[in-house]
């Protein structure tokens, strides 16, 4: 009898020795954990999981949205980082079959956000000081649809008996695993109203390359450019994954922009990337070139892979993607925390559209929007 009495004690002891460590871990100390495994093809519901348990994790850096919905009607993902003022644009998998640019930028929120909560440095970088100064504005997967299709074949495609009509470019590609266009064959990196007129070797729907009919005919595309107009970003940065390189570091205005040359300059030093310099082929419909004609603000592309024949990258060798960009965004960050204040305010009679820190590209901004006009604010705190 007191044997068993003795057992039973132990037994309540037990379990509220079990029961009490639960609250204490959760409000005292909250365990933080790695949440994203970038060693395989990274999915569209891969990325909606991830985001989710990050979000959970890190409720006070990070906040989910959609900025519209694919063709197929998958939420275009936001995620927001970061609790400054300054917002910071960042997309990936615009082209489909460059999807690791998608597991790149869910892996950088991850890595960050862990460093963040214990500890504040990565790398010599203050984590605290630029998430706090800035908001990186992430669409990690631009193009859901194409992206589904590369990873598990026209089976899995809503409207199959469109998709299996649209002919690959070029011809000799014959997988589409190889796909880079969105899901009605339009390259989401040429349908934007850019150099629209210039001749296109493809002139109707393709696995790569054709523009589309109209500019910005595409969700995706649209729901883009819409966020932009309505939500005013400092800096754009785009990820592709073919060349380890930057396009977009001199197109001829860099004096635009003071923070431009020093991040361009900082970005490959840490990575080791070279400069890119944009062909007939990359001068026409581009995301980059559209945001920075009319921005006018440090737009980079990224091009995140080493050069190889293969597509897409094989996922195992995620870490030679991450090592050498691991700092770039941070890199971005610091830069985009040194720019000016942008004192030059445009309206639409009265909605805020955009600031500038020079008056020549408020009113140059200014003239393309009915109504519009530009208000100098002195000294004000950051525009949101
Ligand atoms: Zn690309």
């Amino acid at each position: 009898m007191k044997l068993k009495l003795f057992g039973l004690i132990a037994a309540v002891v037990a379990i509220f020795v079990v029961i009490g460590t639960f609250p204490a871990a959760s409000s005292a100390e909250k365990v933080y954990a790695y949440v994203v495994d970038p060693y395989h093809a990274y999915s569209y519901e891969d990325m909606v999981e991830d985001a989710n348990a990050l979000q959970s994790m890190y409720p006070e850096l990070i906040r989910l949205g959609s900025i519209g919905k694919s063709v197929e009607g998958r939420d275009l993902m936001l995620v927001e980082f970061g609790h400054g003022n300054r917002k910071i644009f960042l997309n990936g998998a615009v082209h489909a079959r460059e999807y690791i640019s998608s597991t790149y930028l869910m892996y950088m929120i991850d890595r960050y956000a862990y460093a963040h909560a214990t500890g504040s440095l990565w790398e010599g970088y203050n984590l605290k000081d630029i998430l706090s100064a800035v908001t990186f504005c992430i669409v990690p997967m631009v193009n859901p649809d194409g992206v589904n299709l590369v990873q598990n074949g026209i089976d899995s495609v809503k409207d199959q008996e469109k998709v299996a009509k649209i002919p690959f470019y070029p011809a000799e590609i014959t997988t589409y695993s190889l796909w880079k266009a969105n899901i009605n064959g339009v390259d989401l990196n040429r349908n934007y109203p850019l150099n629209w007129l210039v001749r296109t070797p493809v002139k109707g729907p393709a696995s790569s390359q054709f523009k589309g009919y109209i500019p910005l005919s595409e969700p995706e595309s649209q729901a883009v450019a819409n966020y932009l107009n309505s939500s005013m970003c400092w800096a754009f940065i785009s990820f592709h994954t073919s060349g380890e390189g930057l396009y977009g570091w001199d197109d001829g205005n860099a004096g635009f922009y003071p923070q431009l040359h020093s991040m361009v300059t900082r970005i490959i030093a840490s990575s080791g990337f070279k400069k890119l310099v944009d062909t007939a082929e990359t001068s026409y419909g581009t995301f980059a070139g559209y945001v920075r004609k009319t921005y006018l603000k440090p737009t980079l592309t990224v091009e995140l892979c080493k050069y190889i024949k293969v597509h897409p990258y094989p996922d195992e060798d995620f870490d030679s993607v991450w090592k050498p960009a691991k700092n770039i965004c941070l890199i971005v960050g610091e830069e985009v925390m040194k720019m000016e204040e942008q004192a030059y305010q445009v309206y639409q009679n009265d909605t805020f559209l955009h600031a500038f820190y020079d008056e020549r590209y408020a009113l140059a901004f200014a003239k393309k929007w009915a109504n519009s006009k530009v208000i100098y604010v002195e000294s004000t705190a950051d525009t949101d």
